[in-house]
């Protein structure tokens, strides 16, 4: 399949990262064919989904990005019980959930991923509400070696911002299966509303790739004279979000996060942050 020699800034929330070979499958055939043909060849890759975790070097990759988000996008309800493809945005999955009056992931609609990207990092709310895509998941497809298996919940393992997926980067999910508490889809409308009101344009102004640490941070360094802890044009614009004007690069995210992190630890109440965001570099 045709790869094209793009910069990664391109299709990240973070509009950071250099250029790597992108090949963009267009179905799930394709997209289990070139991975295939990867594992056949020895070709290293990795996996694209929204991008909307992701800081990646300016420098580039030599590792075939396979950006998938055009592949797996199917959906099927029977009763509770929906199957989704990987590729599905979160937003419109939880949409299409609601408008087939199944509830439960209203307060996901804010989330910029792939189902996919989804399950891999176990997206959620805040550690304090204990909520996250795991809750109603109970199998996920996923590719592994060139074969296709199908895993049920009990034989994976989930945790905030975690899941087995971190320990198995060659796995590839394809499709996940959930069962949905019955909801009517006035009340999921309702809720989505709810979700987005309270989000409103937040961080969606300035690029940037929703919280950068793991645990909500105490320190409100964002608050540093004059704008918050920043880096040229990288900031913090709340305790755990960094935002930038457009020309930061990957070193001057990096440096900043690490300022941060090394903050929380000489400062009271003394935390050791854990970067929820994945590197690729
Ligand atoms: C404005 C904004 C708001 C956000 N709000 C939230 C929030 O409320 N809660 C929350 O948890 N997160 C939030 N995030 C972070 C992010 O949206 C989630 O982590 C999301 O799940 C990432 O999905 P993605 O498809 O963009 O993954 P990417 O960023 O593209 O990739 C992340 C990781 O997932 C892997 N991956 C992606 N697809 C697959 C696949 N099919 N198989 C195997 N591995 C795969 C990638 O290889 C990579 O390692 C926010 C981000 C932004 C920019």
């Amino acid at each position: 399949m045709k790869a094209e020699t793009e910069r990664l800034a391109e299709h990240t929330w973070l509009k950071i990262g250099g250029p790597a070979e992108v090949a963009t499958p267009e179905s799930r055939s394709e997209f289990v064919d070139l991975l295939a043909e990867c594992h056949e060849r020895g070709r290293e890759y990795r996996i694209l989904g929204g991008g909307s975790n992701l800081l990646i070097t300016d420098a580039g990759l030599d590792e075939l990005v396979i950006k998938s988000t055009d592949a797996c996008t199917d959906f099927e309800v029977d009763g509770s019980e929906v199957q989704v493809g990987a590729s599905m945005m979160i937003p419109q999955f939880v949409k299409r959930c609601v408008d087939d009056d199944l509830g439960g992931y209203e307060y996901l609609y804010s989330v910029p991923g792939t189902v996919g990207g989804g399950i891999y990092m176990n997206a959620g709310r805040g550690r304090s509400y204990g909520l996250t895509i795991s809750d109603h998941l109970t199998g996920v497809e996923v590719l592994v070696d060139g074969e296709v298996r199908t895993f049920e919940k009990s034989e994976l393992q989930f945790e905030h911002r975690w899941s087995t997926f971190h320990d198995h980067d060659d796995w590839v999910i394809l499709s996940a299966t959930f069962d949905m508490p019955e909801q009517p889809a006035e009340k999921g409308n309702e809720l989505i509303k709810e979700r987005m009101s309270k989000v409103g344009e937040r961080e969606r102004g300035q690029p940037n790739a929703g919280s950068v640490f793991k645990s909500g941070s105490r320190l409100p360094i964002h608050k540093i004279p004059p704008n918050g802890l920043s880096v040229d044009g990288a900031r913090f614009v709340s305790g755990n979000r960094v935002c930038h004007d457009g020309n930061a690069t990957f070193d001057d995210v990096y440096r900043l996060v690490k300022r941060a992190a090394f903050l929380h630890r000489i400062m009271p109440p003394f935390e050791k942050p854990v970067i929820e965001w994945e590197i690729w570099q």
